[in-house]
């Protein structure tokens, strides 16, 4: 067995889901659709979300970019597809917080997203990583599921 090192095993957490996404296309009928980018890298994203009550039923996005963008995409999808809204957007703020380096981060409860803690070295980076989760956030907020 090869013994990779920690930043070795992030990397491939993120390849792997760079080269085969997760939930990725756009789904219909969707409740919204929100497209953002980060101008700093060229990433494109495009999130859509259905939702039954407080739930997210279904969720797709359509991007691309570097594969930190797309990766952290991908693993938010498959980490909050058909969790209650409340926790999704407490995730999303959970990992604003330990890309800004104020939290450490669990890894049995964030699982595959605990690789994007190696880009908290790479300042530049964090954009990428948090494109994804600002749009979620954002989508939340617009379809008046989360309060303000
Ligand atoms: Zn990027």
């Amino acid at each position: 067995m090869v013994c990779l090192s920690l930043d070795e095993l992030y990397k491939e957490v993120i390849l792997d889901h760079y080269r085969a996404p997760r939930n990725k296309g756009r789904i219909d009928p969707h409740d919204i659709a929100l497209e953002r980018n980060n101008p700093l890298c060229g990433d494109e994203l495009e999130l859509f979300l259905r939702f039954d009550g407080d739930t997210l039923e279904a969720i797709g996005f359509e991007g691309k970019g570097c594969s930190i963008s797309q990766a952290s995409a991908s693993m938010m999808t498959e980490k909050i597809l058909s969790i209650p809204i409340k926790d999704a957007a407490a995730l999303a703020e959970s990992i604003k917080r330990m890309m800004a380096g104020e939290e450490e981060g669990d890894p049995g409860e964030l699982g595959d997203l605990v690789s994007l803690k190696g880009v908290v070295k790479y300042p530049v980076r964090i954009k990428c990583a948090l494109l994804s989760w600002n749009t979620l956030l954002e989508a939340l907020e617009e379809s008046g599921k989360t309060p303000s």
